[in-house]
């Protein structure tokens, strides 16, 4: 009894000397200059490292279906997509900025919300724009994580959180690996995943930096549904925006 009253207060001592900030950005550079020896870094993909070429398939075309939708038809709809876009970068530098944080020998990992489904088609995308988040994962094996709401596993360097809560994927990661940084930084465009990734390691004790990644926001303001409906429309082929625009007769 002691010892567990004990081990509770220690835990919570840790979690009140954990170091937490949410920082907001637009370029990468600031991630990677957080990103110093002894640290850890995960990123986010859609919308952090890569987005498609076109208006269909991204992350802002995903919510506004969602809710026609709902959740599930969404991510149907949305996975489909995703086995044929090609992807670019973020920003033109997203590619030689992850490599150079790998070169310094920290380890690297994606944590995104894109379920298992799509896991051999994610690994093509990122190897289209030249990056390959294996190559300083910590763990080589694959880690699978089960869930109340959906499955989640770790792979070739990305945990597929699906529908849970970054914050818990990371912790649990970290528990099933015995890894300890000294510091997690992680980077993702929405607030609520840089959160729930703060919350989750400020209390678990660890010392983390989250970057509230703004690069992509222009884009995701600008969405047209119109467009994206058009490209679903020739989805067989995806349509480029301007084409898709010449269509809408506009
Ligand atoms: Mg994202």
């Amino acid at each position: 009894m002691k010892t567990t009253k004990l081990t509770v207060l220690m835990a919570a001592a840790l979690a009140i000397t954990a170091q937490a900030t949410i920082r907001e950005t637009n370029s990468l550079r600031d991630v990677a200059n957080a990103a110093t020896t002894g640290s850890f870094v995960a990123f986010d993909l859609d919308n952090t490292l890569i987005e498609p070429i076109q208006t269909l398939g991204s992350d802002q075309w995903f919510e506004h279906i969602s809710k026609q939708l709902g959740i599930d038809g969404a991510i149907a709809l949305w996975s489909k997509v995703q086995l044929k876009t090609q992807v670019r970068p973020v920003e033109q530098t997203t590619s030689s900025i992850v490599r150079e944080i790998q070169d310094r020998g920290v380890p690297v990992i994606g944590l995104t919300a894109r379920p298992l489904t799509v896991a051999e088609a994610t690994l093509q995308q990122l190897a289209s724009v030249g990056i390959d988040l294996s190559r300083t994962t910590p763990i080589f094996d694959d880690l699978a994580f089960p869930g109340h709401l959906e499955n989640a596993q770790y792979t070739q360097g990305i945990i597929f959180a699906g529908k849970n809560q970054k914050g818990d994927m990371i912790v649990r990661f970290l528990d099933r690996t015995g890894l300890h940084p000294s510091v997690i930084v992680f980077a993702d465009d929405k607030p609520k995943h840089t959160a729930s990734v703060d919350s989750a390691l400020t209390a678990k004790g660890i010392n983390n930096i989250e970057f509230r990644y703004g690069a992509a926001d222009e884009r995701v303001k600008a969405f047209d549904a119109e467009i994206a409906a058009v490209q679903l429309h020739y989805f067989d082929g995806i349509l480029d925006d301007e084409a898709a625009a010449t269509l809408s007769n506009r």
